[in-house]
């Protein structure tokens, strides 16, 4: 035998029944697997239902004959169609991260609409959000929903045929299977699902023969009624060098952003990440996390873990001081300051009004509005609380706070001058303190 093994045997056994009818041997043997030897029977794995029933009408016989030939046993062949997840192939095969569940997911304002969808379309595939579109920067949550729909569906939906690649994975496995003659292969893989769940599909950009067929394969999986959820570090409409085409479709079903979470949803994640470690954490070194630590979700459990390593080689329980020695370093170099009196700066200056008519008691809308604005400002991109914000503010306790809050977040649900003139800031606000 050229090979050992049962893997080996098998290669045997198709290289043979490949000799043994030339006629009938198709280049796409190449994905056929072994499903099980055993109890006399020796289970093939095929990649769709035409390859099946292509085999059992064409090559039962030269499989048959070529099974005893190479194992010396009276072997009988029988041949199944596989789907992707039962393939062994481990570039392929559904690999969940055990940790990113919905149960293990803080939901907070940033990323509430994101969560929905991902719940709806799991308990719905196809029914609710088609596609369903996921954007956000780096570290806030999109891959570990994904993985979170993709388990939510494996458990309450038996026999859904799913498929969970990067957009990486997606273009190499189409690059080769072009090189290797055998797109019938990678197209029954894609197009045969009930779930299509790609990661970070910016990463199509410019890549013209793969947006072809991403093109293709999506209005298959849509025509059929199949549910396709993708993310992207950015929302289809910034989606520059992507065919418009595409980007339309991204734009059919529901577009969800995530933004960088608040300070009540960091001190939640860090929590929730220390308590899946099995970790006690105090809620002073929480919120010391949560206070440093604010764009990016990876980096708050990165200084989770830089806390717990330290506490571990001086051989002290976590503590206040201890996490602060932790991540000193690190504070210093990587994160930002927003101050209060950054923000009332540059809204002053914008509104072109006072520090003093701000702290006023003036309720007039050209000094309420401006001062609302510092308010949300201050609530979201600052560690302070509603008190110390209202404080910096004429004195104004923190109902005041909370109500501008509310305000402005609704105003800008609706109003697209509002988001323009906020985000605006916003970047104006951080150039200042990062310069
Ligand atoms: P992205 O794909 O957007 O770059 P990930 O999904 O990889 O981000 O998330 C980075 C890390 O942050 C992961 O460990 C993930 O579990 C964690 N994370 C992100 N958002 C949340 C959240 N809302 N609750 C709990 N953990 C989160
Ligand atoms: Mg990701």
């Amino acid at each position: 035998m050229a090979t050992s093994g049962i893997a080996g045997i098998f290669d045997d056994v198709v290289e043979r029944a490949r000799a043994m009818d030339p006629t009938n041997a198709r280049r796409w043997f190449d994905q056929l697997v072994l499903l099980h030897l055993d109890g006399g029977a020796l289970g093939i794995g095929c990649p769709d239902e035409a390859a099946c029933q292509y085999l059992k009408d064409h090559c039962k016989d030269s499989f048959n004959r070529a099974a005893q030939q190479i194992t010396g046993h009276l072997l009988s062949v029988d041949f199944r169609v596989v789907t992707d997840a039962e393939v062994s192939d481990p570039a392929l095969s559904l690999k969940l991260h055990a940790d990113y569940t919905f149960d293990n997911f803080v939901v907070g304002p940033s990323n509430r609409l994101a969560h929905a969808s991902c719940v709806a379309v799991s308990q719905s595939l196809g029914n609710t959000y088609n596609p369903l579109f996921i954007y956000g920067n780096s570290g806030l949550g999109k891959t570990h929903l994904l993985h979170a729909v993709c388990c939510q569906v494996q458990k309450e939906c038996t026999g859904a045929v799913i498929e969970l690649v990067s957009c990486e994975e997606f273009v190499n496995c189409f690059i080769r299977a072009i090189e290797e003659g055998n797109l019938t292969g990678f197209q029954s893989q894609f197009r045969t699902v009930d779930l299509l769940v790609i990661d970070d599909v910016q990463f199509l950009r410019e890549r013209e023969h793969s947006q072809e067929e991403f093109f293709h394969t999506f209005n298959a999986l849509y025509n059929g009624g199949k549910q396709i959820i993708l993310t992207a570090d950015r929302p289809p409409t910034e989606m520059q060098s992507v065919q418009e085409r595409l980007v339309s479709r991204f734009n059919w079903g529901l577009v969800a952003g995530i933004d960088p979470p608040t300070y009540e949803t960091r001190i939640a994640i860090v929590q929730k990440k220390a308590h899946l470690r099995g970790l006690e954490i105090s809620d002073d070194v929480a919120q010391y996390i949560a206070q440093h630590v604010q764009a990016n979700i990876r980096e708050l459990e990165g200084a989770l873990t830089t806390i717990y390593a330290l506490a571990l080689t001086e051989k002290e329980p976590v503590s206040l001081p201890v996490a602060q020695k932790a991540l000193e370093g690190q504070i210093r170099l990587a994160i930002r300051h927003i101050s209060i009196t950054d923000i009332i700066d540059a809204v002053t200056h914008h509104f072109d009004v006072r520090l003093a008519d701000l702290q006023s008691k003036r309720r007039s809308q050209s000094i309420t509005e401006p001062r609302q604005i510092c308010m949300y400002l201050a609530r979201n991109l600052t560690k302070h609380s509603l008190e110390e914000i209202g404080g910096h503010l004429g004195g104004r306790d923190h109902t005041t706070v909370m109500h501008a809050c509310s305000k402005i977040s609704k105003i800008l649900k609706t109003d697209s001058k509002m988001d323009a003139l906020l985000k605006h800031l916003s970047k104006q606000i951080e150039q200042v303190t990062q310069g």
